[in-house]
Order: structure tokens, then sequence, then C-alpha cells
């Protein structure tokens, strides 16, 4: 085995540990955050059989869409989206983005949708843990911006949520925030919701452990 399936090995035993911990039945889907390397090293995972990649910059997911299109690769878009790339961001082949942060930008992304012809799948991204540094809506008025979007938004597929956890030392904190967000996913289910995007390199046993199915690693996969 050489490196990148060591550490993708390492990963999935921890994951289907949390995982069975959960649910036989529970399938974890894991998305790789390529944001701090190159496209050499993304090619290298492929290589070691992950698909999924995850960015957090429109011109940096742009490029190394670019360097690797010949490989079948699944791109995911996790960052903070500015309204003057959605174009930019739309024009690249985009599997989910993970991060649109309120009704507003769905609405645009909805628009640049109509305007082009395409459709594209997107998460509603929730601040369970309520801190200014993170996007998203306030988990008091995720349930009603959800389907909001569901009804005024026709270009776009939302799936469901995304969150980050707590950036807290007390695993109780981060805890709480995990629950919040799946509480939330769980009274979208009726909605057709199906995908709760949560758990980061530090977190994302725990994130399993509260009812995440798509976790986003960069560090503990690439260092
Ligand atoms: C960078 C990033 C990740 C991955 O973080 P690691 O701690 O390196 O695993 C996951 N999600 C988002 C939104 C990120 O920006």
């Amino acid at each position: 085995m050489n490196i990148y399936e060591k550490r993708l090995d390492a990963v999935f035993e921890k994951i289907e540990k949390a995982r069975t911990k959960v649910s036989e039945h529970q399938i974890i889907k894991l998305v790789a955050v390529s944001k701090s390397v190159t496209s050499k090293e993304v090619e290298l995972l492929y290589n070691a059989g992950q698909r999924a990649f995850g960015e957090n910059r429109v011109q940096e997911l742009a490029k190394k869409c670019e360097e690797l299109e010949n490989l079948p690769l699944e791109w995911h878009f996790i960052g903070r989206l500015q309204k003057n790339k959605i174009n930019a961001l739309l024009d690249q082949n985009i599997s989910l983005i993970h991060s649109c942060e309120s009704f507003s930008l769905a609405k645009e992304i909805d628009k640049r949708l109509e305007a082009k012809g395409k459709k594209v799948n997107i998460l509603l991204q929730i601040n369970s843990a309520k801190e200014d540094s993170k996007s998203g809506v306030m988990p008091e008025v995720a349930n009603e911006e959800y389907l909001k979007i569901l009804s005024e938004c026709k270009n776009v597929n939302l799936l469901g949520v995304m969150s980050m956890g707590a950036h807290e030392d007390d695993r109780k904190l981060v805890q709480k925030s995990f629950e919040a967000t799946y509480k939330i996913f769980e009274s979208l289910k009726s909605h057709g919701a199906s995908i709760c995007s949560m758990g980061m390199s530090g977190d994302y046993e725990l994130a399993i452990s509260c009812g995440s199915n798509m976790v986003r690693l960069g560090s503990t996969i690439f260092h």
C-alpha cells in the first residue's frame, strides 16, 4: 500500500467504527478536501480510490477541474460563495454546493441557472454553533428558509443541510451543535432532504455519531 492508500484506509476504518455504532445501514460518503494540496496530490488520492473532492475557492476549483479534466472526479464546493463568483462556479461541472448560506444566495444561484438552462445540487448551510465567524442560516429559521428555497428556486435541487461543528475544545458543545443540525435535517426528510454534511478532520467521528452521512476531510488525509 502506498501512503495515500494507507491514509484512506485509516480514515475508512474510523468511519466504519463510528458508523456501525449508529446503524449498520448508515452509509457515509467521504469528500476529500483538497484546498491545501496540488492537483498532483488529488490525482494520487484518486489512484488510491477516492472520487469526490471538495474545494472552498471558485478559482482554485476551476483550476483543478481543468488540470484534472481527464479523470472522472466529482467536485464539491464547500466555501463561502460570493455573488460575483456564482457564474464562474456554475460553469464548472459541480456535483454539490454544500455552502448555500441563505435564501437570497439560493435565489441568486437560481437566477443564473435559469439563464444557463442548468440545474445544480445544493445544501443549505446552517450555523448551528451560532458563531460570527461561520456562515449559514440560524437554526431557528432554517426550516422556514429551507422550505422557501424549495418552493421558490426551481432550478436548484435542494438535497439537505451542511454545518460546521462548534469551534470549541468542549466536545459536549461540539456535539450539541451537531445534534441541533441533525434535528433540523430529520424534520426536513419528509421534504426530500437526504444529505446531512457534517464532520471535518477533528470531529468527524462525533459528527457521524450524531447522524452525519457526509464528511469533509482535508488535513487527516493530506496532512
Ligand atoms: C477546510 C474545510 C474542511 C476540511 O477541514 P480539515 O480540518 O482539514 O479536515 C471541511 N469543511 C469545510 C467547509 C472546510 O472549509
